[in-house]
């Protein structure tokens, strides 16, 4: 068959449409790719290699050994082990030279997964029993990317070892048919019309293959370290282009000037004397930090990073009230403003009841804008709580700088919300926005309004490097005094009771718990939704049933109706639940302080930083807190990683160590921060990160506009323009 349309000089932007003959499937499967040019196609890198010598024949199998096979699916089905009664999965593998039992102890579940006819991809060791060979619990993908040629060529014996790529698949676009098209835009001169945007300089450096080169290695490596040489180039490549565009930013910001806002002495001490607490000595010197920001001048860009629970509130309240008493350089009518963005409706609103606290029986005033609706405090209705407004009179009032506080989602940054005098912009957990820009508060061409990002995810040194490359970095890294300090826990299937029985006796104390379903590393995102609610609602019956009758059961997770979700957490909030089983989506809002039992079901599918921020939660009150790890994974980095969890009490650490122990291509959650799989293994690795820092700096020093480089200039304005805050 000839996919193949008649002969046209390929360039990177010419349409694969215009090219092959695609189906309206193959379309579709290649447009959810991000593919439809043939640049986009040559850029479509392989998630990883096999080589053929990895791979054994069924027939050839001998006992003892550890082995890989690739074969169809007979037959699968749960069983119990004849005496040990123990659940399991037993099933039948087949390739083109034989048949193999394949055994999985403990894990019944498996069965669901292995619908006959699919293909699957084992590992694992030969066992005999009864003079049958048989594999033992073998690691399991689940496949149909490989081997390239199912009908043989890969099998006969004698071949030399050739090294495969294996594409990320979608339906109708497969590993195979990736690779076979790559290799005829190859031959239809594609390469021949690309231009390297990285100056040969710097590829000279540090011993980088060209674009060219590193993309036919990539695809098509003759042996391992081609490909390793071309991975690194595009590893290098995309936290460069990062650095590069996070340094202009850098470099476009000092162009403009700050507020200068130097509070008075007194009545700051007086404002952060109404405060029930002494700040911790890291709050102090955030503030230092923040104030001797605010002297020069400048605008401020800086990260303040701490743990949940660290007090990132009061610092943000103390700098807010040092903007909302000083008056803009410019005018001598009304105050700075202070915009304070939140991720979602419930943190704004949490915000907004903290500083309301915080602020109460000063003169001034604070506004809460969100989706749903608009409040202001105090008012002449109401002077120590809210006041539900009209969003139009709200807006009337901040853009005439009436309103010196306002707090919001991203509502705060639509069109129709224009600020008088921005001073200060606040915004809690950044990454979760998305796209966003500085310029959107602040008018254009006058002075920039001060900047304060603040984050609770703990991230490694190389990834803050990165990503906020543009951002000076101020760390929380101690508690409050007094907090008591979470107790964790490693459970195993034996002393689970144990953990059953304490959890039954807190909640009888009136105490409440939080249970964490893993999330399902599902390429199809819907679907991991999808069964994802189903484990956390097969969970809760289980439990509700079984473990704790007695007790009021909740679920929550992301498929639920925001309306929904809003009436299990306040019944959560009430205390009418007292066992909440929920996803990961409580990492984010919630703080219920009566809740200080966490228990995380699967903790091996969870990153250490994730898993932190998950116990985080249950760390709001004077109560004695305890996190519950559970994992099936015997896998030693598993252990070791959970283990860390255990030993650890702060995010940065666990940062650190989660990005060292897990492998390169196994670290995923570099697409929360815009970067992908293969710029994450740059991340990895100091040395890389900083040569891709001292490049782009020192391009930047030279030639700020990159006018020189106008084919740099293009790849940042098509892919960093609005990755950030600036
Ligand atoms: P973060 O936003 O960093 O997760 P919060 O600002 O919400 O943390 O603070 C968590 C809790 O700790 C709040 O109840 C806050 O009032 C309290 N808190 C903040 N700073 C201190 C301190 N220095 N001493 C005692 N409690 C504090
Ligand atoms: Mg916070």
């Amino acid at each position: 068959m000839n996919s193949q349309k008649n002969s046209v000089i390929v360039l990177p932007q010419t349409l694969l449409a215009d090219i092959f003959r695609l189906t309206e499937i193959q379309k579709k499967g290649l447009s959810k790719l991000g593919i439809m040019t043939a640049s986009d196609l040559i850029h479509y890198f392989p998630t990883r290699y096999t080589s053929t010598a990895e791979i054994k024949h069924i027939a050839n199998l001998i006992k003892g050994e550890e082995a890989t096979i690739y074969g169809r699916v007979v037959s699968a089905k749960t069983a119990k082990g004849f005496k040990s009664k123990i659940p399991m999965t037993e099933a039948f593998i087949e390739d083109s030279t034989g048949r193999i039992k394949a055994v999985w102890f403990h894990q019944a579940y498996i069965a669901k997964w292995l619908s006959p006819d699919a293909m699957a991809k084992l590992s694992g060791r030969i066992e005999e029993r009864s003079g049958t060979l048989y594999i033992a619990n073998p690691e399991l993908v689940r496949t149909n990317e490989l081997p390239l040629d199912v009908n043989g060529s890969l099998f006969h014996a004698g071949q030399e070892t050739v090294f495969y790529p294996v594409y990320s698949e979608t339906k109708s676009i497969t590993s195979r048919w990736l690779h076979h098209h790559i290799q005829k835009v190859f031959v239809m001169g594609v390469l021949d019309h690309i231009v390297d945007p990285i100056p040969e300089d710097i590829l000279a450096r540090y011993h980088l293959p060209t674009l060219r080169t590193a993309i036919v290695w990539i695809h098509a490596p003759q042996k391992e370290n081609d490909a390793k040489a071309a991975r690194k180039r595009f590893a290098f490549e995309e936290v460069f282009m990062i650095q590069l565009a996070r340094q202009r930013e850098s470099a476009q910001t000092k162009e403009h000037s700050g507020f200068r806002i130097e509070p008075d002495q007194k009545a700051l001490a007086q404002f952060t004397a109404r405060f029930p607490f002494k700040p911790t000595a890291s709050q102090t010197r955030a503030l230092e930090d923040i104030f001797s920001d605010f002297k020069k001048g400048l605008p401020m860009a800086r990260l303040l990073e701490g743990d949940v629970g660290s007090g990132k509130t009061f610092v943000a309240a103390v700098a807010a009230y040092a903007v909302a008493t000083t008056a803009p350089c410019d005018n001598k009518f009304g105050n700075l403003q202070v915009a304070y963005m939140a991720p979602t409706e419930i943190l704004a609103e949490q915000h907004f009841k903290s500083f309301i606290e915080y602020f109460k029986g000063m003169p001034i005033e604070i506004g809460l804008l969100t989706g749903s609706g608009a409040k202001k405090f105090p008012s002449k209705l109401n002077p120590i709580g809210p006041t539900s407004v009209s969003k139009a009179q709200l807006l009337k009032w901040v853009e005439g700088g009436k309103l010196p506080i306002l707090i919001g989602t991203h509502a705060l940054i639509q069109k129709n919300v224009q600020f008088k005098n921005l001073g200060l912009a606040i915004v809690d957990e950044q990454h979760r926005f998305g796209t966003l820009q500085r310029s959107k508060l602040a008018k254009k061409d006058i002075v920039l309004p001060h900047f304060l990002s603040m984050t609770a995810t703990p991230i490694p040194r190389t990834l803050a490097l990165t990503i906020y490359g543009n951002l000076d970095i101020t760390l929380l890294d101690e508690m409050p005094a007094g907090r008591l300090s979470i107790k964790t826990e490693m459970v195993t299937k034996d002393n689970r009771k144990k953990m059953e029985e304490h959890l039954r006796s807190e909640i009888k104390n009136g105490r409440q718990a939080y249970i964490i379903c893993p999330r399902i590393n599902e390429p199809d995102r819907d679907k991991e939704l999808a069964l994802q609610a189903k484990s956390v609602t097969a969970e809760a019956e289980r439990i509700a049933a079984h473990i704790f009758p007695e007790f009021e059961v909740g679920i929550l997770h992301g498929k639920m109706k925001p309306d929904e979700k809003e009436w299990t957490m306040s019944e959560f909030k009430k205390g009418a639940i007292h066992i909440l089983v929920a996803t990961s989506v409580i990492e984010v809002g919630m703080n219920v302080p009566n809740a200080t039992m966490i228990v995380i079901e699967g903790a091996e599918r969870f990153g250490l930083a994730q898993l932190h921020q998950l116990r985080g939660r249950v760390i709001r009150s004077n109560h004695q807190a305890y996190c519950y790890i559970l994992t099936d994974s015997t896998s030693e980095t598993s252990q070791k990683r959970l283990k860390a969890l255990v030993s650890a009490k702060n995010g940065f650490e666990l940062a650190e160590l989660d990005l060292t122990l897990r492998g390169a291509g196994e670290l995923s959650g570099g697409t929360q921060w815009g970067i992908s799989d293969l710029g994450m293994e740059a991340i990895k690795n100091i040395k890389m990160v900083e040569a891709a820092r001292t490049e782009a700096a020192r391009l930047v020093a030279e030639d700020s506009e990159l006018a020189e480089h106008p084919l740099l200039r293009a790849v940042i304005k098509s892919k960093h323009k609005d990755t950030h805050w600036e």
